[in-house]
């Protein structure tokens, strides 16, 4: 799969792609990335890109033509164009998993206000918010998406890693303990030592469950879910309102 970013501060981007899993996934062909600066393709003397809003009000936008020409310059109109954006649709991990089918994704990192709304209607298919909060650049919430969308793809990280994590099925992940048994007077559950695996799976699921009742409960309300975890939720409930 290929990342196409467009940004004006590319250098922010660059570490990620050369760094850790990320790194090892270009060197293993699982990857391909291209930084493309859109102060390039900005064609006057000084390489403007922002300017102030019509209308009046605070801070400057992103202009439409240098972003054009950059997104021209990448064929981004056969391809899927993502504008980060906190007024877009909420990013999940289903909304990770379609984009992961993709075969290439190009994103428009905004900067100051956003860019020119022609643009989004021009070239842009999905418009995508990492929150409800607004950050300053959107080679930050580029990244959070696609560090979501890459370690899904066939062979980055283990499928057994994958399966288990929070949000895979409707539920939170469990708590994690490693070396030393006792820690601060904390010691690692004793079912952890046990090595009888069905008993701590049996243990996982309960945790997971337990965790998504206290801090995510929304998650256990939807249809879908199965009937087994159904059962452990309306017990725990049963337990703590009793
Ligand atoms: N004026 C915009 C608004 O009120 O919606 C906020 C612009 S923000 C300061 C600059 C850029 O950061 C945005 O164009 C976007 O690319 C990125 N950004 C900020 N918050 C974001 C969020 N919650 N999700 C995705 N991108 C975000």
């Amino acid at each position: 799969m290929k990342f196409t970013v467009l940004s004006l501060f590319p250098g922010i981007l660059r570490g990620f792609f050369n760094d850790s899993i990320m790194a090892k996934a270009v060197q293993r062909g699982l990857v391909d990335y291209e930084l493309v600066n859109i102060r390039d393709y900005a064609y006057d003397k000084h390489r403007v890109c922002d300017d102030a809003p019509y209308g009046g009000g605070a801070g400057m936008v992103l202009k439409p033509e240098p972003l054009a020409r950059c997104l021209d310059s990448v064929a981004a109109s056969g391809k899927r164009v993502v504008f980060p954006t906190p007024s877009g649709r909420p990013f999940t991990q289903a909304v990770a998993a379609d984009l992961a089918r993709e075969e290439e994704l190009v994103f428009i990192c905004g900067r100051y206000e956003g860019i020119d709304q022609r643009i989004i209607d021009l070239y842009v298919d999905d418009e995508v918010s990492i929150g409800d909060y607004v950050i300053s650049s959107g080679e930050i919430s580029t990244l959070v998406m696609v560090d979501a969308i890459y370690r899904l793809l066939d062979g980055v990280i283990t499928r057994e890693s994958l399966e288990e994590e929070s949000f895979t099925q409707p539920l939170l992940e469990y708590p994690h303990y490693t070396r030393p048994e006792d820690f601060r007077g904390l010691r690692v559950p004793q079912i952890l030592l046990g090595g009888h695996h069905a008993h701590i799976e049996d243990w996982r699921l309960k945790k997971r469950v337990e965790k998504t009742l206290t801090m995510r409960p929304d998650l256990l309300e939807g249809e879908g879910i199965d009937e087994e975890i159904r059962r452990m939720r309306d017990a725990m409930r049963g337990t703590s309102e009793g």
